[in-house]
This record gives C-alpha cells, structure tokens and sequence, in this order.
C-alpha cells in the first residue's frame, strides 16, 4: 500500500521520528506499508495544536459541528470497498467483514451526527424565589483515543464520533498493528474540511511513551481507550495526576448460554456469528459456551457441522470465511489453550492446529476449533482466547449456570439463548454484564449503549449515553431575581 504519513495538527507530515515502521499484512507475512514512527515530540504537537483550536470548536453551533460527521460518514459509504480493503491487509478480516465494520464505523459518525443536537440541560425548581437552577453541559475539552487493532475503523469512531459532537478535539493513537484505516479516515476528515487541529492521528511503536505524553498533559481532560485490562489499569494510574475522565473498554470473556428450551438452529447460527466474527478476536466474542446437559450433544454436532467448511485463508479472496489472526502471538495464545483443555481432558471434535492455507507456509491462520466436555479447571475458561475456538461446557440448571457465568474478572458481554420470557429477565437482571444478548450474538450496534461492568471497564459508548462521556455537567445558580 505504499507509504503513509502521520496527521499532525491538520497537516500530513512524517513528523519528527527518524525511523520507520512496517505494516505487516497477516495473511501474507510481509510488508505492506510504512511510516515514520512518531515521537513524543509529534505527539505533544498534536496537543498544543488540539488546545489551540480547543475553544472555538467548542463554540461552534452543534449543527455545523455535525456537518462533518455526516460528511464524513457519507464519503466512507462512498469509499467503502477501498477502506475494506486497507483494513483486511492489515488486520486480516475477511473483505465482506471489514466492508461491514467501515459501514458500522460511519454508523457512529451518523448517529453522533445527530445526537449533537440534543445536548440538553436542565431547568431545576429551587428553593428560595430569588434563585433559578440551571444545568448546561459543555464540551470537556481535548481528548484522546487509544484504540485496538481488532476493529480499526470503528473502535476509532465510536470514540471521534461523540467527541466531535460536544464539541470536542481529539488526538487519536490507533494499534501501531493497524494504523492505516486510522489515516484512511484522517483523509477523509481533512478532505471534508476539519478545522485543522481538531483531530489527530499519531502513529508509533512505542506506546508507552506516546501514551505518556497524553496521559502527563493537564490539557487533555479526557482520554478514551479500548483494549486490554492490563494496559487500562496502567493508563487508570496514571489519570490520577492530572484527575483526567477515562472510558475504558478492556477486556472480555463472554459467556455464551444455551438451555434446553432454546431454537438450537437459532442458538448455533448466533453462536457462530459471536464466535468466529473477526477470527474470535473481539472483546465480545463468545469465550465460554455453556449448554445444558439435555440438549448439549444436538447443539455441539450442528455447530461442528456447520463449522467445519468453513473456508480459511487470505481475507482478499472470495469465499473465504475465516482470516488469520492478527500476530504469531495470537497463534501462541490459542495453541496453549487448546492443548491445555486437552491435557486436561477437554475433547477436540474439530481444528486444533494451525491450517493449511494452500498458500506456502505463510500467514497466522489458525483452524475453527471445537472443544467439548471443557471445565473450569481449564486456562480457556479464565483467559480471554481471542481465537477461532469454541469452547463448550455441559450444564445442568440455571442457577448453577448463572454462577458459572458470573465467576470472572470480567462484566462485558453476555449470551443466553431461550424461549422463556420469565427466565429472559431473571437473566438479564443476574448476569453481570454491560451488554445482553438475549436470543441474540450480535447485540452492537450504534443506538444502544456498549461498555462493561466489573474489570472490563468504566462507561459507555454509542446511544444518547455514549455522548454524556465527553460533556462536563455545569450548575448554574441565578440569585437576585
Ligand atoms: P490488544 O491486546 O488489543 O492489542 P493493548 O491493550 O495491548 O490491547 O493495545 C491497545 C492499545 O493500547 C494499542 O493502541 C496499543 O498501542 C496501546 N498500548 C499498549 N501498551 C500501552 C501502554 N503501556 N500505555 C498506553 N497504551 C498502550
């Protein structure tokens, strides 16, 4: 794809670093880009370009901030095929998913588009008659995003969407595995006309140090991130400082709940859509699938059935259906899951290697899995896989699988598959997660609010809550009356 440049303050620009940095397509091993790694210093110009600009976006009229969103949005349905395209060469995922998520990327830039106009306040009744109550929300200030390779289009307009709305700016630090949909987009904002400054997007290797940057500047009142609870924690100490807001989505491991009086073709469609949705790397992906003791032999031949031609391989070619995963790692990872469930007695009904692409020796690609009869003894059923394997446990009652499910760190998203509309709200109102899917495995979606509870995060992103994330609540007192 050639080279990139990073997005400094309305400019593009190989900023200050000396060195590059290579994109490596997982599906081939080899390079397909490259840009200058970015600096410290690049990234403290994306500040003070961000702080310059700050208030007179932030005074701007909601419509015309909108404007761009809407812009921007319609240019990426009219790009669609080529952003699709970026993406699956550098993230892996199959043409036809990555054409989905640039459509559901725009889907925030849309809906936030629209709910700039509804930043409202509040008129209090109070209680001496010489005083009124007000309540306006303002635009908390700059803000950065630091967001993850898995969706490297949306996990950034999720965030940009609702910061332009209220009238933020934004410094964006995407995955340095996948930063050029991050810059694809950055185009596309500058083409529109973005007041320069207003958005960021600075790429490096080092993000620690990038990240350092944002979190130490007093400035940046706001910084959104997704990704792993562990780097979440470290970016939670250091906020402390400087007492910054902070939306974290971090990890997941989401359990997956089929009982006896569940439509099992219904269950196993979803299942697989949860599952194998960008390889099983997302922090929604189905990680435990409980079935009860009933139904569980039925439900574990129709998801192997249905799983095994499933075609792996180069995410550009027609047909395929599964892609590799992002990094050597990510095979590591699941290899020592599986071969864990197996010492410990876990049966292996499908996959289980890493697969033979026909394509030479090269790419991550890793084999849809299927594991039954898994226990908790097992590393899978603690560790969020982020892989093509499906792990399934047999249970006998709902209030046995209700402890199983709860018994994590984690609090993200949950699935359980029924027809009874009593045990849909037990449920719902049991399991502690963010995010339900009652008799559905795709619950996102840019309307409803997405976040967890417990270790996989503070707030929430999309629907009329995603935006209260980048507005400060004002209390306004009016004596003398
Ligand atoms: P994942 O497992 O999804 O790659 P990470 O948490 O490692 O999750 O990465 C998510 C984002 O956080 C990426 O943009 C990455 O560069 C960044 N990141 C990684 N380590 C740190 C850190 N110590 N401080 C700040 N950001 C980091």
């Amino acid at each position: 794809m050639g080279r990139y440049q990073q997005y400094i303050g309305g400019e593009f620009t190989d900023g200050a670093g000396s060195t590059d940095f290579e994109v490596i397509n997982p599906a081939t091993e080899k390079a397909t880009a490259a840009l200058t790694d970015a600096t410290p210093a690049d990234m403290a110009q994306a500040i003070e370009a961000a702080v310059r600009v700050q208030d007179e976006w932030a005074d701007r009229v909601a419509t015309d901030r909108a404007r761009y969103l809407s812009e921007a949005a319609r240019l990426m349905h009219e790009r669609a095929d080529h952003l699709a395209r970026v993406m699956t060469i550098e993230e892996g995922k199959p043409i036809a998913e990555a054409i989905g998520e640039v459509k559901y990327a725009a889907s925030f830039l849309e809906w936030f588009a629209e709910e700039a106009r509804r930043v409202y306040g509040d008129v209090i009744p109070s209680n001496s008659k010489d005083k009124r109550i007000m309540v306006i929300k303002r635009p908390v200030g700059v803000t950065a995003a630091i967001t993850p390779w898995n969706f490297p289009a949306a996990m950034i307009t999720r965030k940009l969407g609702p910061a332009l709305a209220a009238g933020c700016t934004m410094i964006i630090k995407p995955s340095e595995l996948t930063p050029l949909s991050a810059l694809e987009m950055a185009k596309i904002f500058d083409e529109v006309g973005l007041p320069k400054g207003v958005l960021s997007v600075v790429c490096g290797t080092d993000a620690p140090a990038l990240a350092k940057v944002i979190m130490d500047d007093n400035r940046v009142r706001k910084v959104s991130f997704t990704g792993s609870t562990e780097v979440g924690k470290i970016l939670m100490r250091q906020a402390a400082d400087t007492m910054k807001r902070l939306s974290l989505e971090l990890g997941g491991h989401a359990p997956f709940l089929v009982f006896e009086d569940a439509d099992l073709d219904s269950a196993v469609t979803n299942a697989i859509a949860s599952k194998m949705r960008g390889m099983g790397e997302t922090c929604v992906s189905a990680n435990r699938i409980y079935v009860q003791r009933s139904v569980v032999e039925e439900f574990t031949k129709k998801l192997v059935a249905r799983m095994a031609p499933m075609r792996v391989g180069n995410g550009l070619e027609e047909g395929v259906t599964v892609g590799p995963l992002i990094e050597p790692a990510a095979i590591d990872k699941v290899e020592r899951h599986v071969k864990d469930a197996v010492s410990k007695g876990a049966d292996l009904l499908l996959g289980g290697q890493r697969a033979a692409t026909g394509q030479g020796e090269t790419g991550y690609f890793y084999e849809p899995t299927v594991l039954a009869n898994v226990n908790p003894s097992m590393i899978i059923t603690q560790e969020e896989t982020f892989g093509p394997v499906a792990a399934i446990i047999p249970f006998d009652t709902e209030e046995e699988v209700i402890r199983y499910a709860n018994d994590t760190p984690y609090g993200l998203a949950a699935y359980y598959f029924t027809r009874d509309v009593g045990r849909v709200f037990r449920l719902a109102e049991k399991l502690q997660y963010g995010i339900l899917g009652a008799n559905d495995g795709m619950p996102s979606t840019a309307q409803a609010p997405f976040g967890g509870v417990k270790q996989s995060g503070l707030g929430r992103e999309g629907s009329k809550y995603g935006i209260e994330e980048y507005l400060d609540v004002k209390y306004i007192s009016l004596g003398g009356i």
